[in-house]
């Protein structure tokens, strides 16, 4: 167990965040320090920072992060940054100077690699060329659906495998919210830039269930689907049909996603998904035939099992069948995961290869003609490694770009819904989240409507 002293903070919070990057939760601790200086007094695995006394807390971070490489000879690329946007401090230099100036910085400020540096740049370039500045006026609409027909591995989502019934129950609630959100929305002049509809497994609903839905949505917020960005995952293969996607499409949606997670049967089958690639390739298909514009998919970096030449496979693969938008994920093991519980330390090891599979999905997508739009990292990932958004030019995701912004009023509805309000003045978000067991949302349900409330209290 290392014991590190550091003298003059407030709160452990950040530095307990950056030495989890590189040693395990139990392996070590932060003890606040305010006092004699400590220099030379410690011996065996305890060490004292910030000597000086400095009240930079990025000073300190760096002079921490030296000393955690030095113990473990790690080096992550991510530096002393540890929180899950790290587009946010770069966007702000990049605006108020230059993006080539924003790569020295972040890499001067937070130690981050030049690969991750240019990563960002990236970034940046696209969406201060592509998307401008944030209509925070506007507002976003979440709505979830926590069912799925199996739960995989990894998951840590509000996702069920309930019967039919309950899907109707659930949806019949839905409904009753989505109206009196709609209701506040419009009686507030609230103009909504986009929706997203997620999960859990939208698709795992019937097309007549989808149908009701949508148009509840659309009647509720006086909003045309085939006007703004409306998207409806479809994720999981197994529950998609031709009758389905008609239907979306008949109510103007054009934009799907379809997360085959691999293409490897193998990996599909240890990560507890009930369908095979080939399903996949044939919802890909499906989805081309019927019309969708935009088809998003998402791939794991590290799963079980796999090595750089399997994700290799599955990207070539999902980018020959057509998807326009990609999210290359690195694998995230959150507690109320399977995969936690069997194996705690998994996304810890891996590290070499989930690096690698990073730096393939970059050369290939770059040379495939995409570009990186967005990017977030979550906790327990491996290498604390990042997720990035990539997109044929144009097929970019607003409602993407803005949830990682937060510069913008998320209307969250259903089950594991987290809402967010937008206040301009202060330049800052309050969360409103619903609860996120369905069957606990349909019992509070009258308090999930008073929560809509605050969103324009
Ligand atoms: S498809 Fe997504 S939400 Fe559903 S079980 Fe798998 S990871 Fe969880």
């Amino acid at each position: 167990m290392y014991r590190f002293y550091i003298n003059d903070i407030d709160d452990e919070y950040h530095y307990l965040e950056l030495g989890r990057v590189f040693l395990p939760d139990d392996g070590f601790e932060v003890i606040p320090y305010r006092g004699a200086s400590l220099s030379g007094m410690l011996t065996g695995n305890s060490f004292f920072v910030n000597e000086e006394g400095s009240s930079d807390r990025d000073e300190i971070k760096r002079e921490f992060y030296g000393l955690l490489s030095d113990l473990t000879g790690l080096d992550p690329p991510w530096g002393t940054l540890t929180g899950v946007r790290p587009l946010k401090p770069a966007l702000e230099i990049a605006r108020s100077s230059s993006v080539e100036n924003m790569k020295t910085e972040m890499s001067r400020r937070y130690l981050i690699s030049p690969e991750k540096a240019s990563l960002l740049a990236d970034i940046a370039s696209y969406q201060i060329g592509n998307i401008g500045g944030v209509p925070w006026e506007k507002a976003s609409i979440y709505a979830g659906i926590p069912f799925c027909p199996t739960r995989c591995a990894y998951c840590s989502f509000a996702s069920n495998v309930s019967p039919a019934e309950e899907h109707e129950r659930y949806l019949k609630d839905l409904l009753k919210e989505t109206a009196y959100a709609g209701r506040l929305a419009k009686e507030h002049g609230t103009e909504i830039e986009s929706v997203y509809i997620g999960g859990g497994t939208p698709t795992t609903l019937t097309a007549e269930q989808l149908s009701r839905l949508i148009t509840a949505a659309a009647e509720s917020f006086s909003i045309d689907p085939a006007e703004l960005e409306f998207t409806v995952e479809a994720g999981r293969p197994d529950t998609i049909s031709e009758e389905k996607l008609s239907v979306l499409r008949s109510l103007g949606i054009s934009r799907i996603s379809i997360n085959p997670q691999s293409m490897k049967d193998e990996t599909l089958r240890l990560i507890g998904r009930d369908h095979s690639a080939d399903d996949i390739r044939e919802a890909y298909r499906m989805a081309s035939r019927t019309g969708f514009s935009v088809i998003n998919a998402d791939l794991i970096a590290g799963l079980p099992g796999e090595d750089e030449k399997d994700f290799e496979k599955s990207l070539r693969e999902i980018i020959d069948l057509g998807a326009n938008n990609i999210t290359i994920h690195t694998l995230s093991v959150k507690r109320g995961s399977r995969l936690r519980e069997s194996d705690p330390g998994y996304y810890r090891r891996n590290t070499k290869t989930v690096s690698a599979m990073l730096d393939i999905s970059r050369g290939i997508l770059s040379g495939a003609g995409f570009s990186p739009y967005y990017i977030y990292r979550q906790k327990h990932q491996t290498a604390a490694l990042e997720n990035v958004g990539w997109c044929r030019p144009g097929s970019h995701s607003i409602y993407n770009i803005r949830i990682m912004e937060d510069r913008q009023t998320v209307i969250g509805l259903g089950a594991g819904a987290v809402g967010k309000v937008y206040f301009p003045d202060e330049d800052r978000i309050e969360r409103i989240a619903n609860v996120s067991d369905h069957k606990i949302y349909s019992e509070r349900f009258d308090e999930m409507l008073a929560r809509k409330d605050e969103y324009y209290r």
